[in-house]
């Protein structure tokens, strides 16, 4: 059982018999414990992450098969307008058994482990969500961003705006043409 001290992404499987080809189906909804993402785009904290995932017994271990949706938000990387993208990422992760793990103690950091019956989903999540989100997240796909002579948004401003005023220095030369 998840006590409060206890992250909610540590998932409780003793319901799943350890006989390969056994199946159980999970669905967590729970706020963020922490924000997820990137610096220009994340999933803020206590935001909603709906979690399903299908957690299947194998040879060594528990293969968890699943996806995450959520809303994360941040600001677009052109205009810096705060937007919102909908996260849905599928995610899928073999925890094995502790005593499989003894057998390889080489290659320990790249494998997940259960712990006794739980699996801790968090870093598979984070990594689904953080591949999920675009590097560069922007507002429209078209977003020409902002006018680089007054800071201002192209949306918000005419057509024929422009900053094409000589630079005064070079005033005195505006009638010098090249022959
Ligand atoms: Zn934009
Ligand atoms: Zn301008």
């Amino acid at each position: 059982m998840n006590s409060k001290a206890q992250s909610s992404f540590r998932i409780n499987l003793h319901e799943l018999p350890r006989r390969a080809g056994e199946m159980r189906e999970y669905t967590l909804n729970f706020p963020a414990p922490d924000s997820i993402g990137i610096p220009l785009l994340e999933i803020p904290k206590g935001e909603k992450l709906d979690i399903s995932f299908r957690a299947e017994s194998v040879d060594d271990g528990v293969l968890i098969t699943g996806s995450i949706a959520s809303i994360a938000k941040g600001e677009c990387g052109r205009c810096l307008d705060p937007l919102a993208v909908e996260i849905n990422q599928k995610f899928q992760e073999l925890f094995l058994y502790q005593s499989r793990v003894s057998e390889n103690p080489d290659d320990d950091d790249e494998l997940f482990t259960l712990d006794g019956d739980v699996a801790d989903i968090e870093i598979p999540i984070r990594d689904a969500v953080i591949l999920s989100m675009p590097i560069n997240p922007l507002c429209a796909d078209d977003c020409e961003g902002l006018c680089a002579g007054c800071g201002e948004k192209w949306r918000d401003l005419p057509d024929e705006h422009s900053h094409e005023a000589v630079d005064p220095r070079w005033t005195g030369l505006a009638g010098w043409k090249p022959e």
